[in-house]
């Protein structure tokens, strides 16, 4: 069976004052050992936040596909490993339309940071208005396949499914609509990779999830955790989520 994932992406959120509430958080998860807890904060956090919590799984919010380089600004995958971060997410929307990356660019990404031994959140999810226009499977399943590294170990790669409308707004797709996403993937997954990969892969739900509705977005169909934004940035609101998923 596969384990429940509850992940938090801080975003561009968190100065070393933060790391309190890490602590408190991964203090709280140790009652839950049923449910694998991690945060993504920024880059400038993520050794303060080891250093105040070892061992927690910590990772970055994004990584070059290069080794090393003439890259201004970048960290590389190999880096975050270096400093004991074990996870990495790639292709947030947030990424993919504020940086312009391709496809292309989030499946280099991702065997990049899989290569560096990292395990690895790819996201996907369509914008509102492939959505009303009902568009929105067929508009993630071209993700998944234009973003999914060639060759992966599944038990080291998740999906985030992220309607991007569903980010930061408080607006949530229904559960219905969750789990038909969510089957949707499983069986590209099956196509494009095999039938025990796309069994193994964890799919993660992401966009507006809080403690009221954690239960039943994590109740849909072929869910296997969340990652949420705004809500991680406490132990009050982040840790709800954790024990609505065990
Ligand atoms: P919110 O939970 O703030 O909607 O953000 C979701 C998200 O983008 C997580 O990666």
């Amino acid at each position: 069976a596969r384990r429940k994932y509850v992940v938090g992406n801080w975003k561009m959120n968190g100065l070393t004052a933060a790391l309190g509430e890490a602590q408190a958080i991964f203090d709280a998860a140790k009652a839950h050992p049923a449910v694998d807890v991690a945060l993504c904060p920024p880059f400038t956090l993520i050794g303060p936040m080891l250093a105040a919590a070892p061992g927690a799984a910590v990772g970055g919010q994004d990584c070059h596909s290069a080794a090393s380089g003439a890259y201004t600004g970048s960290v590389a995958a190999a880096m975050l490993a270096d400093i004991g971060a074990t996870l990495v997410i790639v292709g947030h929307s947030e990424r993919r339309e504020g940086f312009a990356e391709s496809d292309a660019d989030v499946k280099a990404k991702a065997e990049a940071a899989l290569a560096a031994g990292l395990s690895v959140i790819l996201c996907v999810g369509e914008p509102r208005e492939v959505r009303e226009s009902g568009g929105a499977i067929d508009y993630v399943l071209a993700q998944v396949a234009g973003s999914l590294p060639a060759d992966f170990d599944a038990s080291r790669l998740a999906i985030a499914y992220e309607p991007i409308w569903a980010i930061g707004t408080g607006l949530v797709p229904t559960a219905d609509d969750v789990a038909a996403m969510h089957g949707a993937i499983r069986a590209k997954l099956g196509d494009l990779a095999d039938s025990d990969a796309a069994g193994t892969m964890r799919l993660l739900y992401g966009g507006s999830v809080n403690a009221e509705n954690a239960a039943e977005l994590l109740g849909a169909g072929d869910v296997d955790g969340a990652l949420v934004g705004g809500a991680s940035l406490t132990a009050g609101k982040f840790v709800p989520i954790i024990v609505a998923a065990s």
